[in-house]
């Protein structure tokens, strides 16, 4: 087993690492800022090191600070989280090289994903299901670039091969106005991600996003825990998520599943991960895998009952999987909300000290966070400060049991969320399930109008 783990994050993910190390007798070490001090994990951790000021790139986005602290403290191996450096070939390639284990895939395997064109490559040639697209780079040439999106069939996305976070996409309804995307979206990614390779998908109108999670030990032995339905997003980000998706049959589950399997034994991958889809008219298109533990993984902790985290470690320490896909059990149903630190309205940041917290409890309900009574929100990061996921034996329960969840959930001296998650969960096209990813946009653009007739 491993002995010591540096944990390489801030905020919940971070206690969430801490808390899966020490259940398996593993000794942390927490990494943090200088505006981190405060945080629970620091507290909790058995050694922490600071590692630079406030602003990520000089703290947590610096390796070399990193694989120190992972020298000065004697530790074996590195925990990324989600995030920071969780996606970062050479960083992994770094740790590796110094002697650590990187608690991930392989740094070839993060490379690989993180060149979309690459990815999508790999996965057509696994046998996934991709969406009809290029296929390759786009060149400078208009005539050729309309050739393809001719084939494909209007509206098209171009998008950006070293892309993430929703950023450096472009959708095109007309011929007219293709040449002109393809290098606005070109000079974009070059000044964003540092890298202007672009490509072309057909752009799906209304799909959901479902996302499979699968593990893999690297020794051969690989599986999948079933989907996550991530559709209810705010421009790209998810804001709910849950498990298993309304709607998807076992034996639909089993196929797409059967795949990334399948996929993940060809690359050889190793550790947790997700295959994220969009989902229409009954058929799943791939758009990317991420190569890490997702904000979400709790609502698929909740319905298999396997601890992910746990089982990152495992992997890492070398062991083979401890499971096998007969052991996978989906059980009731599962709902996470985020808790972001933000106006409801506006979704404006609300950093600041907490004055007042009381977590709900109760039957199936699990509160992932770090925050507590007297603790400052930063304004340097993320604005989520936690998860709070529920389990039922069916979804009406689990949307019953976040709704008392939600109403007992007290965070004073900043704004959050909780209303909007709170208007969600009445919402009956939310409690109807399997709406698109635009769904909650779409309603959030309602209430704007309702609220200016009136005012
Ligand atoms: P990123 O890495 O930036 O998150 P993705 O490829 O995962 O990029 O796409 C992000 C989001 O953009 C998707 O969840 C979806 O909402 C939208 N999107 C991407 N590709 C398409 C497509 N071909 N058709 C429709 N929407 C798309």
């Amino acid at each position: 087993m491993l002995d010591k783990v540096v944990i390489a994050n801030r905020g919940e993910i971070a206690l969430r690492i801490l808390r899966a190390c020490h259940a398996l007798g593993i000794r942390t070490v927490a990494v943090h800022s200088t505006v981190d001090r405060n945080l629970k994990h620091v507290a909790m951790a058995d050694e922490s090191v600071c590692i630079g000021p406030a602003p990520s790139a000089r703290s947590y986005l610096d390796m070399p600070a990193i694989i120190a602290a992972a020298e000065v403290t004697d530790a074996q191996a590195i925990h990324p989280g989600y995030g920071f450096l969780s996606e970062n070939a050479d960083f992994a390639e770094r740790v590796e090289q110094s002697g650590f284990v990187f608690i991930g895939p392989r740094a070839e395997t993060i490379r690989l994903m993180g060149d979309k064109v690459e990815a999508i490559r790999a996965m057509k040639e696994a046998g996934v299901p991709c969406v009809p697209g290029s296929g390759g780079p786009l060149g400078d040439e208009a005539e050729a670039n309309i050739a393809i999106a001719r084939e494909i069939g209007y509206p098209v996305i171009v998008k950006a091969a070293g892309g993430g976070g929703g950023r450096g996409m472009r959708v095109v309804h007309t011929e007219a106005a293709l040449s002109a995307a393809v290098s606005t979206t070109k000079q974009e990614a070059k000044a964003a991600f540092g890298n202007d390779m672009v490509y072309m998908e057909k752009f799906l109108e209304n799909p959901r996003h479902i996302e499979i999670q699968v593990l893999a030990d690297g020794q051969g032995n690989a599986i999948h825990l079933g989907e996550r339905d991530c559709s209810m997003q705010r421009r790209h980000q998810k804001v709910v998520e849950e498990a298993p998706a309304p709607g998807i049959s076992e034996a639909e589950r089993a196929q797409i599943g059967k795949v990334c399997v399948e996929a993940c034994l060809r690359i050889g991958y190793r550790g947790a991960g997700t295959f994220e889809f969009l989902y229409e008219d009954g058929r799943f298109y791939f758009i990317e895998m991420n190569t890490r533990i997702q904000v979400e993984h709790p609502v698929t902790e909740l319905v298999t009952g396997i601890d992910l985290v746990r089982e990152q470690l495992l992997i890492a320490a070398g062991h083979p999987l401890s499971f096998r896909q007969d052991d996978v059990v989906l059980r009731g149903h599962a709902i996470e909300c985020r808790v972001n630190a933000e106006d409801p309205e506006t979704f404006m940041p609300s950093p600041g000290l907490i004055q007042h917290f009381h977590a709900p409890g109760g039957p199936g309900v699990r509160v992932d966070s770090h925050i507590y009574e007297g603790y400052r929100v930063p304004p340097d990061y993320d604005s989520m400060i936690g998860k709070l996921i529920v389990h039922g034996a069916d979804r009406e329960q689990a949307i019953a049991r976040m709704r008392v969840a939600l109403n007992e959930m007290v965070i004073d001296g900043i704004r959050t969320n909780i209303p909007l998650q709170q208007r969600i969960m009445r919402d009956i096209g939310f409690q109807t399930g399997g709406q698109n990813i635009h769904y909650l946009e779409k309603r959030l653009a309602e209430r704007r109008d309702k609220s200016l007739s009136i005012g």
